[in-house]
């Protein structure tokens, strides 16, 4: 008898842990039909265990993705395995709203769910429990880091007046881009530009005006630009992009386009309208380079060309230069 009363004491005990326990609890029949919904599962959702028994899960719940996750179930019913469901993978499985005051930025709870197959006394897997985790604050906490992670190499790779790339994280981009050319050896051209008599501009109307140029300049570059293309901010007032999949002579319209544009535009300073061009130095990879140093030593002495040539206008290397 003693026997007895212990069991049905661990019975209870069980029953009441399964009924309170932070975690949901759900078993299903064969047919999907619920057959345990324990207190978790009503707590979030309003519908308690009696209206809820012997319901069809994929009825009750028409959000649920059926389809995919009937598949994962029957998979649980036919191979006796585990199954697990994260909340990377989907966010939630039961939409249910989050309450939490610590993670008040998820509207919905985020879970984690487990499904087992419960085998019956005679070893048949007739049941299958859902087990439901409340992960939100891992989630959050994960969705925070990746986010300020994301924000944090942003800022590493970008040049804050300019908004270009960083001369660290362009120089990586030239190096890939070399790469990328000599296994695949489609043509790729830099471009690098430099404003002209700057120092004008910075004595005349102050290194606020200077920086309010530089922002100009950059603003026009980034509307010129392809997706593919890689633009960065080289030094002070000095600016190179690289064109992936582009000759020197269709990189050479482009830069004609942008030192037109340049040209004509005007940018307000106070009283005062200020004008400025640029002098482009153009470089495709030539089969001599050996190195990406070359490459940008080549575009250099194009750009020095055009400034000697009478500034405010494209130069394309050729191992003798061409003036444009
Ligand atoms: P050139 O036509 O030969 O290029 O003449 P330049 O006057 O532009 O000569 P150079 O390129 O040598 O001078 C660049 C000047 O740009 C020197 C420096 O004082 C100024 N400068 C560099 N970085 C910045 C910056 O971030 N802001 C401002 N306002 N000026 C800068
Ligand atoms: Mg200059
Ligand atoms: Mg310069």
């Amino acid at each position: 008898m003693t026997y007895d009363k212990s069991t049905m004491n661990e019975l209870h005990w069980l029953i009441d842990m399964v009924q309170t326990i932070e975690v949901g609890l759900v078993v299903l029949d064969r047919n999907y039909d619920i057959q345990l919904w324990n207190g978790f599962m009503e707590n979030h959702s309003g519908i308690s265990p009696n209206s809820i028994k012997g319901a069809n899960l994929f009825e009750q719940f028409e959000y649920l993705p059926a389809t995919w996750l009937k598949q994962k179930m029957e998979s649980v019913f036919l191979l006796k395995n585990r199954a697990f469901i994260s909340w990377e993978q989907r966010p939630y499985v039961f939409k249910f709203n989050n309450y939490r005051p610590i993670t008040g930025r998820a509207d919905f709870m985020y879970q984690n769910v487990t499904l087992l197959p419960l085998s019956s006394l005679t070893g048949q897997i007739t049941h299958i429990s859902m087990i439901i985790y409340d992960v939100t604050d891992v989630a959050i906490n994960r969705l925070q880091l990746k986010a300020a992670n994301e924000r944090l190499e942003h800022l590493s790779q970008t040049d804050g007046l300019s908004q270009l790339h960083n001369r660290r994280h362009w120089q990586q981009c030239m190096q890939h881009e070399f790469d990328r050319h000599s296994r695949y050896g489609s043509p790729t051209t830099l471009v690098m530009f430099d404003i002209d008599h700057f120092k004008r501009i910075n004595d005349t109307y102050g290194h606020i005006a200077g920086d309010k140029v530089i922002q100009h300049v950059s603003h026009i570059l980034r509307q010129s630009l392809r997706e593919t293309d890689c633009a960065g901010r080289y030094g002070g007032e000095e600016f190179s992009v690289i064109l992936s999949n582009t000759s020197a002579e269709d990189a050479l319209k482009f830069a004609e386009r942008y030192r037109e544009k340049i040209a004509a535009s005007q940018m307000r300073y106070e009283n005062a309208k200020i004008s400025v061009t640029v002098s482009i130095g153009i470089c495709e990879i030539l089969p001599e380079f050996d190195n990406s140093a070359q490459w940008l030593a080549s575009v250099d002495s194009a750009l020095y060309l055009a400034k000697q040539a009478g500034r405010n206008r494209c130069v394309i290397y050729r191992p003798r230069a061409e003036i444009h």
